[in-house]
């Protein structure tokens, strides 16, 4: 299989080409056309295994970047892998005119709210930043339709939980859910019951 078979935009695939990637990873096989007809995703990954293009793959395909809305948001445990994803987004999604934002804690929240006078269309962040700048409606996550958890099992925790769930009440009713987690402990299967609809499960 080629990342040729997959139904993307050619400014897509030069991205995806200048990341160097030449065949899609088993995940990314798996999950690609599947996320691409909108399903929810629930999938068992580790690191190395080629995950995160997995969602940022067909999160950059359903963007459409004429319009000027958020329209995804990537939920990560820290800062560190914001940046490490944020980058991802930007590699292969270099021709495609999107605005990416990283925002996580730790630095001031002033300058987040300048970067978003430009249109943002994804944004890459750890919980409790967002979460304060969407009750503050500087992001407006009302057309947000795509939401991501990658290693959902530590962004669960009890600590950033009630967080997420009131990050989810922002967004639109119809939004595609897509997480990803090493483990399944009792606290993500729960949300998948609450909060996500028919997923197809990939355990690889
Ligand atoms: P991840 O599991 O998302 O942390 O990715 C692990 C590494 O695999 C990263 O350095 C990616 O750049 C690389 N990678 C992801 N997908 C592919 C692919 N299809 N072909 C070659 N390398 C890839």
């Amino acid at each position: 299989l080629e990342f040729e078979d997959f139904v993307l935009k050619r400014d897509l695939l030069k991205g995806i080409h200048a990341a160097g990637f030449e065949k899609p990873s088993p995940i990314q096989e798996e999950t690609i056309p599947v996320a691409l007809t909108g399903r929810d995703i629930l999938a068992r990954a580790k690191n190395g295994t080629g995950k995160t293009a997995a969602f940022i793959i067909p999160t950059l395909e359903k963007i459409e970047p004429e319009k000027q809305k958020t329209q995804a948001l990537i939920l990560v445990p820290t800062r560190e892998l914001a940046l490490q994803t944020s980058q991802v987004c930007k590699t292969l999604g270099q021709h495609l005119g999107i605005n990416v934002m990283v925002t996580t804690g730790g630095t001031g929240l002033k300058d987040d709210i300048i970067r978003l006078h430009d249109t943002v269309h994804i944004i890459v962040g750890t919980p409790g930043r967002i979460a304060d700048l969407a009750r503050k409606e500087v992001v407006k996550l009302d057309e947000c339709t795509t939401f991501v958890m990658d290693e959902a099992d530590k962004l669960l925790s009890p600590e950033f939980t009630p967080t997420i769930e009131q990050l989810l009440g922002f967004h639109p009713k119809e939004r595609q859910v897509m997480l990803f987690s090493a483990t399944f402990p009792i606290i993500v299967k729960s949300f998948k019951d609450k909060y996500m609809t028919n997923p197809y499960e990939i355990n690889l």
